[in-house]
């Protein structure tokens, strides 16, 4: 696979930014985020995360004529069929108001016990070489736990708080930012885009 060596990050988000440059950083290739070159956020009109990973990187490659990576993620917790999931951000309404999407999971859960309250994150990374690609890379991650019945740790963002690994035995807000980006869902989704593009430029 023979790829320029400048690509564009369907976002406009600098944390996902560095996560980006930090895991695929040694192969040279130099990222850039959508926002630095003036296009905007797609409408996440799909109905799984592949398709809303695939609008947006579909977008920025468009508009830029870059290869585009897009990704997509969320929370899906089993007693609610999946919800939050592709609403994640949005789940109280307000786009990215955190505290509030907590606050509706929380009452959604209420009087859920613990051995029920099983959920995952999920993220998907697509890479289009161009547009029109008909064979996109793509790389997902999953990260399983549990809902907490309160907000627990000062770290991470968005549902952190009250998301638990059983197999370390914190919450995520409790995790320091090393060790999350490794075992989480984002973190496996990037190494198994490596993994991707190693396959595919051999
Ligand atoms: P997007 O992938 O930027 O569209 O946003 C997905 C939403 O899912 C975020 O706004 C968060 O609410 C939630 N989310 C995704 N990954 C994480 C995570 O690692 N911790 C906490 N919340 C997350």
């Amino acid at each position: 696979m023979n790829l320029p060596d400048k690509w564009v990050i369907a976002s406009s988000n600098d944390g996902k930014l560095r996560e980006f440059r930090e895991m695929l950083g040694g192969s040279g290739i130099e990222f850039v985020t959508q926002g630095e070159l003036g296009v905007g956020d797609a409408d996440e009109t799909g109905l799984t995360f592949v398709e809303n990973a695939l609008l947006k990187a579909r977008k920025a490659a468009r508009e830029t004529g870059m290869p585009a990576l897009g990704d997509d993620s969320g929370l899906c917790v089993d007693a609610l069929a999946g919800a939050p999931g592709l609403y994640s951000a949005r789940y109280a309404g307000s786009h990215g108001n955190a505290d509030a999407n907590i606050d509706k999971l929380l009452d959604a859960l209420k009087d859920v016990p613990d051995e029920q309250r099983s959920a995952h994150f999920h993220a998907v990374i697509v890479l289009l070489r161009h547009a029109g690609d008909p064979q996109p890379l793509i790389a997902e991650g999953t990260w399983s736990g549990r809902i907490l019945h309160a907000r627990r740790g000062n770290g991470g963002f968005g549902y952190d708080p009250v998301f638990f690994d059983p197999r370390l035995g914190k919450g995520a807000a409790e995790l320091d930012t090393e060790l999350k980006n490794r075992i989480s869902h984002r973190g496996r989704a990037l190494a198994a885009l490596q993994k991707l593009l190693g396959d595919a430029t051999r």
